[in-house]
């Protein structure tokens, strides 16, 4: 599953840097989705991504975060607490509703 998420998320939408693969970090992976944390090597923005298969092929989410490497371990550890919003992201993409996923893709900067 790597492979095809670093395919998706190989670009900082803020600077259009590429992405190396030991920018991204995988959060979590189930069968049905990857969360992904990528760290800009030149602006220093970090992503934090939903990759999922769904019926029209992998899609990808992502949106920009203040989030540290020291936040995604903290997240790692208790992914009960501080989980919701990406549910909430992951139902979205369950929907498979290709604006909704599109506009949200769009907002870069909503944190
Ligand atoms: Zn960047």
């Amino acid at each position: 599953m790597f492979d095809e998420v670093n395919q998706l998320i190989s670009r900082c939408p803020l600077c259009n840097a590429g992405y190396r693969v030991e920018d991204a970090q995988i959060i979590e992976t189930t069968d049905e989705s990857s969360t992904v944390y990528v760290e800009c090597p030149r602006c220093k923005s970090s992503i934090m991504a939903v990759v999922a298969m769904s019926g029209m092929g992998m899609i990808s989410l992502g949106m920009v975060t203040d989030m540290t490497r020291e936040d995604i371990e903290k997240f790692r550890l208790t992914p009960s607490v501080s989980g919701n919003e990406l549910l909430e992201m992951i139902q979205l993409l369950k929907r498979q509703d290709r604006s909704v996923v599109r506009e949200l893709t769009k907002e870069t900067d909503v944190y």
